[in-house]
């Protein structure tokens, strides 16, 4: 049960007194979508929610295992611990599919697209300071993928080769810090792309998180997972910034009953074959 509220937008009224020329407009456009234009429902417990009844859910596809299409439905991972979060406040999950690059810019929270992005993604210092992030649920590391006849072994056998990164992603920080400077890196928009690029050869190798890529070299034999480097990320769900602590509450405590009571365990062994040797978080 939720009661409809109307947000009534102070921040903007004072953007306004406050900020002349190009800034004022940028400024207003954005919060507006971020609060006025949208209406928003608040749960008993003060969840704020986009759509009444329902956990509204940005991710970005393919990321299998975490999340990806399946006979016309979204699953994963991720989706599971979504769905554990919903079923808390009794709510549906709604999944609405985004590119990477608006998740971890902030924008599709602020634009009230959903109330919480779940899309595999790495809590860094620098999307911390637009978005807001759960507690850490998943460990995870860059790797390199490459075709399976490959000789690559390293990011330095690739010099004057080609590396596929995903647009807006740690592994394409990791690679413009780390391969050699004649390497050649080629964006590509989605996992899905990018995995393709490098299972048809269009790229030498392909670096991505550890966890997506051992799923497709798993399923697909012409490639294979060479390396991997210690970045010691960890994935967080995130909610607009300063937007919705009390939905950051739910998603901690949602959370780590779940690696108390064995379900994180269960959702885990689903995913990846085995439960998780060292705690997740
Ligand atoms: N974990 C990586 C990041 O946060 C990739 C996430 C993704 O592509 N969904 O940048």
């Amino acid at each position: 049960m939720s009661d409809i509220t109307r947000l009534v937008c102070p921040a903007m009224t004072r953007s306004r007194l406050r900020l002349p020329g190009a800034a004022l407009a940028a400024t207003v456009l954005a919060t507006g979508l971020a609060g006025c234009a949208t209406e928003t429902t608040t749960t008993e417990s003060g969840v704020e929610l986009v759509t009444d009844g329902e956990l509204t859910v940005c991710t970005s596809l393919p990321y299998k295992p975490f999340e990806f299409n399946q006979d016309g439905e979204v699953v994963g991972f991720d989706i599971d611990l979504m769905d554990l979060v919903a079923q808390s406040e009794d709510l549906e999950v709604t999944v609405v599919a985004t590119g990477f690059e608006g998740i971890q810019s902030g924008q599709s929270l602020n634009t009230g697209e959903c109330d919480v992005a779940a899309a595999g993604m790495t809590i860094t210092d620098e999307r911390a300071r637009v978005i807001d992030f759960s507690d850490p649920y998943f460990e995870a590391t860059q790797a390199l993928l490459v075709p399976a006849d490959s000789d690559v072994t390293s990011l330095d056998d690739l010099s004057g080769q080609t590396l596929g990164v995903q647009q807006g992603t740690t592994g394409e920080l990791y690679a413009e810090d780390n391969a050699p400077d004649d390497v050649e890196l080629r964006v590509y928009e989605d996992l899905g792309l990018l995995t393709q690029a490098v299972n048809t050869g269009q790229v030498d190798a392909g670096i991505n998180d550890n966890g997506v890529l051992y799923d497709f070299a798993n399923s697909n034999d012409t490639v294979e997972v060479v390396a991997e480097f210690d970045t010691g990320e960890q994935y967080g769900f995130a909610v607009q910034k300063d937007g919705n602590p009390e939905l950051l509450e739910l998603i901690n405590t949602t959370i780590a009953d779940a690696q108390e009571d064995g379900t994180y365990d269960e959702i885990y062994a689903e995913w990846f074959g085995d439960a998780p040797t060292e705690p997740s978080s």
